[in-house]
């Protein structure tokens, strides 16, 4: 049960609702009866003050020797009330007049007796009150006790002693009221609070739960489905929204995967195709001259050839993609590097009767992967002897701009046209299909460019075909100076 958010987020709002709840009701108990117990002092003051103004009225109009106790008698009759004693003390202490000798006012909420003047409180109460103008103190006496509040009372020229007291039971039964109240109201409202949390907990997950049953349905075959976003601006709408893209990328990349795979198997099967051919066409007769076999040899040795580059190829980008290609890097000359790739490709111009130019700066130090970028640049000058005509001129360039090797190859081929010119880094992608194939070229499955842009990135560069036209095309390299293998 606990493994359901809901359920916890339940039980964590009732605790903390909970605990909330009891402070209240303890803060509020508290200070309420802080609050009644101070009215009730001011009340009993007042009263005290009342009376004494009172009995000094009545006193004056009073004579005789039971002149105090009369004046007393008729200030209490005026002054008492149902949960209040008064009682005045001649200067021995010993009781003149209390109202619980007067006749009782309506039925009494307790028994009240005079064994509450006997008491050690009350009579230290009034003791104090001798030693002080007044005290103020609880007597014990009734159910719950009696608040008192002793005073001072010169008349007939001795020291009499007032004291007024006030029951609390009716206080104490008000706060057990209202303990009584919060006793129950708070298990209700948290009983309430609870049944409303779970079904707002509920109502609020329920986009993930729906979230969760959709995206089990999901796999390889169902990718392109997407997850309904309720309100996108919302957390779980956001989460919807990542997921979607999350969804998008993965299917992107299957996608890609599938066309990979589906080219690969297209350009290998070419190949596969033609060896077939060759042989079977070969062994169809038993017998035939050394030149004829000599010739299907040499076809054989092209598309093995072919065959193992393309090979060569998708190893070399599957691991790429995979990021496990390992990248030896030495601290080379840039410089050389290019002669070197140039003067390989010399064997390739010369036979098309293609003018190899280059413009090499001098002292070009790189810590780089020389294998690699040999191939870089074998590709781009392998492509740009391809494409262009016979006669033509292909020139290589390499130097220092700031913090970056800047190496293009420039042809004067046909150039490659504006719509694709996005798309010739794609793997196996070829601007024209027919006339790579009808030429017979020994690489062409539409990986060099891939390869090589992978090599620059993987040194931290990029490659781009920065012009083409209908005079050629250049495409060039950017290499940061510094250490830059990954
Ligand atoms: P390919 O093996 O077909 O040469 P690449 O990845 O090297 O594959 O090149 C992709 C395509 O880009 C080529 O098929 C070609 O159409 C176009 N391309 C590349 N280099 C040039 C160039 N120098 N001039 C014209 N077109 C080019």
């Amino acid at each position: 049960m606990l493994d359901s958010v809901r359920v916890r987020l339940t039980l964590w709002y009732s605790l903390v609702l909970g605990f909330v709840l009891v402070l209240l009701a303890v803060f509020t108990y508290f200070l309420y009866w802080r609050n009644i117990e101070q009215r009730t002092d001011t009340g009993l003051a007042e009263l005290a003050d009342a009376f004494v103004t009172t009995f000094h009225a009545e006193l004056s109009d009073e004579t005789g020797p039971d002149a105090v106790r009369n004046a007393a008698r008729v200030a209490m009759v005026e002054h008492r009330f149902r949960d209040t004693v008064i009682a005045v003390l001649d200067p021995a202490n010993n009781i003149q007049q209390s109202s619980l000798e007067l006749p009782r006012l309506g039925p009494s909420r307790e028994r009240i007796t005079a064994d509450l003047f006997s008491s050690k409180d009350f009579q230290s109460l009034v003791a104090e009150a001798a030693a002080h103008p007044s005290a103020l103190g609880d007597v014990p006496g009734g159910r719950d006790g009696f608040r008192a509040f002793a005073r001072r009372m010169p008349a007939a020229d001795q020291n009499y002693t007032l004291v007024v007291l006030e029951s609390l039971h009716p206080q104490r039964e008000m706060m057990e009221d209202i303990r009584d109240t919060f006793l129950w109201a708070i298990p209700i409202a948290l009983l309430l609070a609870g049944i409303g949390g779970y079904f707002l907990a509920r109502k609020s997950l329920a986009p993930v739960a729906a979230m969760a049953s959709q995206a089990r349905r999901m796999g390889a075959r169902n990718l392109h489905d997407r997850l309904e976003v309720a309100n996108q601006r919302d957390e779980l709408g956001q989460l919807a929204v990542s997921f979607n893209q999350l969804l998008e990328r993965l299917e992107k990349s299957f996608e890609l995967q599938r066309r990979f795979v589906a080219d690969a198997s297209h350009e290998l099967r070419t190949p596969v195709a033609i060896l077939r051919g060759e042989t079977e066409v070969t062994l169809s007769k038993p017998d035939r001259p050394p030149a004829e076999y000599r010739e299907t040899l040499a076809i054989l040795r092209d598309e093995s050839q072919r065959l193992a580059q393309i090979i060569e190829d998708l190893f070399t980008l599957t691991r790429a993609d995979a990021g496990q290609y390992p990248l030896t890097s030495t601290e080379l000359y840039l410089d050389e590097l290019a002669s070197d790739v140039l003067h390989r490709a010399r064997s390739l111009a010369i036979s098309k009767r293609i003018t190899l130019s280059s413009a090499i700066d001098p002292e070009l130090p790189l810590h780089a992967d020389e294998s690699l970028l040999r191939r870089m640049l074998l590709n781009l000058l392998d492509n740009a002897i391809k494409y262009t005509p016979e006669c033509g001129t292909v020139s290589l360039q390499c130097q220092k701009q700031g913090q970056q090797y800047v190496v293009s190859v420039t042809d004067t081929g046909p150039g490659i046209p504006a719509d694709m010119q996005q798309r010739i880094f794609e793997r196996f992608f070829r601007a024209d299909k027919t006339r790579s194939r009808a030429d017979g070229d020994t690489g062409g499955a539409g990986l060099g460019l891939s390869i090589a842009r992978w090599i620059a990135e993987a040194h931290q560069g990029r490659l781009e075909l920065t012009h083409s036209d209908s005079r050629g095309s250049t495409f060039t390299a950017f290499l940061p100076v510094g250490p830059s293998v990954r």
